[in-house]
């Protein structure tokens, strides 16, 4: 297998539409990834194993099985990013992908360069931070050690409750969280219709947080699915 000759992020791309997995070969390997193409299922989850990929790509809609099943088996053992491509565009089929342990979610037909974007996104967020007690993005900071939480330099006061939600923003920054992985996660419920809490304090943080609560450009809303705080420089 020619795999891993040079040290470039390996994408494991899991597809059985040849020209897709043309298309993304190309595009991968001209941005610096090198890629490995597995047609099927079985063929991923054993690509998966033998090359230890940087990041996956895998469609739902596969001859042997479910995208879901390759999704469930491989974070039996692995953490790396998957980025799930498909043309199901329920919401549903992302909250199901996301609940399974895919870190996002990409509806096809994409742009690459969307692709590309979601897919640094998803690397970043797996490597270890080079300073972890202290989160950047945008106007925001959030110092971890002292729970301090400023806007361009300004402290902002947060109830407990809002910075346990920020915090699990924080530590999954660039992802999409459902409705349902918050709920669980900052309220201990686990019924996934309560999302008329977790709305009232999504505007809270967006009220201390976003210049125009209106239009968020950091807290942002996946509707239908749940909410992703943006990664920014
Ligand atoms: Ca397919």
């Amino acid at each position: 297998m020619s795999v891993t000759t040079y040290n470039l992020p390996a994408v494991l791309v899991i597809e059985d539409e040849v020209q897709i997995r043309r298309l993304l070969r190309g595009c991968l390997e001209r941005n610096g990834f090198q890629v490995v193409e597995a047609p099927n299922g079985e063929a991923g989850l054993a690509n998966a194993i033998s090359t230890q990929p940087d990041a996956v790509l895998l469609d739902l809609r596969l001859p042997d099985m479910d995208g879901l099943e390759v999704l469930k088996r491989l974070r039996e053992w692995s953490d790396a990013p998957v980025i799930v491509i498909s043309v199901r565009n329920r919401e549903a089929d992302k909250i199901a992908a996301l609940n399974g342990g895919a870190n996002d979610y990409l509806t096809k037909p994409f742009g690459t360069g969307e692709l590309l974007a979601r897919l640094q996104v998803a690397l970043r967020s797996r490597l270890p931070m080079t300073k972890p007690e202290v989160f950047h993005s945008g106007p925001l900071t959030v110092d971890l050690t002292t729970r301090t939480v400023t806007i361009k330099d300004r402290i902002i006061k947060l109830t407990a409750t809002e910075y346990s939600l920020l915090l699990f923003f924080v530590q999954h920054a660039g992802k999409v969280l459902t409705h349902g992985q918050i709920l669980s996660e900052v309220w201990d419920v686990q019924e996934p219709n309560e999302t008329g809490q977790l709305r009232v304090y999504i505007r809270y943080l967006r009220e201390k947080l976003e210049p125009n609560p209106a239009k968020p450009q950091l807290l942002m809303t996946e509707p239908g699915v749940g909410y992703r705080l943006v990664l920014r420089d």
